[in-house]
């Protein structure tokens, strides 16, 4: 893995085909409807248009966007990358598609793997989203906390919680799923990173 750097979206490489089998996805999404990334379920523009689309945008508004949320569900990964991202488990929403963006002044990509691109402010540092670098449109994996309005989301389950530390636990009861147990479900055989 590279210590790559920021990258604006006209920079980033085009994508490829060769790395599938080194996947190991964080991907923060419950995975049981049809929208799914990997079910080829619903895609961006034909789940828009309705009434759930959401807003949502940074600490300083450098970024501002909007997405349709088909599912008011959000999922908390323990992943290490995650942690050191977004300064604690990240909660956040599948959606299909890319968000449509109001303002993009202050958004940046950063690669932190070959498959995976996440997006932030680059002005005021907020994490915002995770896509795939392959299909940057198919789906975004939007943070719960960057919406305007959040308050009717509903916690799916956890994931990659055998890396999760022992300095902090959640007191629900919803699902718990390793990284292991989340690659066998979206049919990725574990690989290096
Ligand atoms: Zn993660
Ligand atoms: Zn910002």
């Amino acid at each position: 893995m590279s210590a790559a750097k920021p990258l604006r979206p006209a920079q980033l490489s085009p994508s490829n085909n060769n790395h599938r089998s080194n996947r190991r996805p964080c991907v923060p999404c419950p995975l049981r409807h049809n929208s799914c990334w990997r079910s080829g379920g619903t895609t961006g523009r034909s789940a828009m248009a309705t009434d759930q689309q959401r807003s949502g945008g940074c600490l300083c508004n450098a970024v501002r966007f909007e997405i349709a949320v088909p599912e008011a569900v959000f999922s908390i990964c323990h992943c290490g990358m995650c942690r050191k991202w977004s300064a604690g488990p990240l909660m956040a929403v599948q959606c299909p598609g890319a968000p449509i963006f109001t303002n993009q002044e202050g958004l940046a990509w950063y690669q932190g793997t070959d498959w995976a691109q996440r997006g932030f402010c680059a002005r005021c540092g907020s994490s915002l989203f995770w896509r795939l670098a392959e299909t940057p449109d198919a789906m975004t994996i939007v943070s719960a906390e960057s919406f305007d309005s959040a308050d009717d989301l509903k916690l799916g389950r956890h994931i990659y919680v055998d890396a999760q530390p022992e300095r902090y636990d959640f007191g629900d009861d919803r699902p718990r799923v390793t990284e292991a147990e989340l690659l066998a479900e979206l049919g990725i055989a574990p690989g290096g990173k």
